[in-house]
């Protein structure tokens, strides 16, 4: 069923489908009067009753739920979730925790391969006045037991201690200068 008419027809004098008041339901209308392009006055062509235009309910109804549809705020997609995007910094700390954590057991490594070899060897309690030699095993008061990978003249040494590769001083204090 449609209510929309040719355009010309919609004139005074022209007959257009409206809403009656007296007969409650939808009937054809004699346009009375239009105010611009709208229409004010008709005449019920089936009761004579003359009243201000009413669009018919169906017309009206669906233009209403066609302008609530196009309003009516479409269910909004969840956005997926982003994985969070490591930030540089993070990545960085990772990097560097997992590159410490290569370092420690490479020197375990070292470390132990000393530990076998110099198994009989008597490690000496490390003291900075101390004279230590290539592959001496020494006891650190921190880092525990060592081994003298390098001797670097005058008086660094370095050791290979369980988890880290470290540079020592000798020969200094009271007892040094040798
Ligand atoms: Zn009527």
């Amino acid at each position: 069923m449609t209510f929309a008419k040719p355009l010309e027809e919609v004139r005074v004098g022209g007959e257009i489908d409206a809403q009656c008041t007296k007969c409650r339901r939808v009937t054809n209308h004699r346009i009375v009067s239009m105010q611009d392009d709208a229409i004010k006055h008709v005449l019920c062509l089936t009761c004579s009753c003359q009243h201000n235009f009413r669009a018919p309910a169906a017309v009206k109804k669906a233009a209403a739920s066609k302008a609530k549809a196009t309003t009516a705020a479409k269910p909004k997609e969840p956005r997926p979730a982003k994985e969070p995007k490591e930030t540089k910094e993070a990545r960085e700390a990772r990097d560097a925790k997992k590159a410490a954590v290569d370092e420690r057991e490479q020197n375990r490594e070292k470390w132990n391969e000393f530990k076998s070899r110099f198994s009989h060897a008597v490690a000496v309690e490390y003291s900075l006045n101390g004279d230590f030699g290539q592959d001496q095993a020494l006891n650190h008061a921190k880092f525990g037991l060592g081994f003298v990978t390098r001797v670097m003249l005058p008086n660094k040494i370095e050791v290979q201690f369980e988890e880290s590769l470290k540079t020592l001083v000798m020969h200094v204090g009271p007892s040094g200068n040798r």
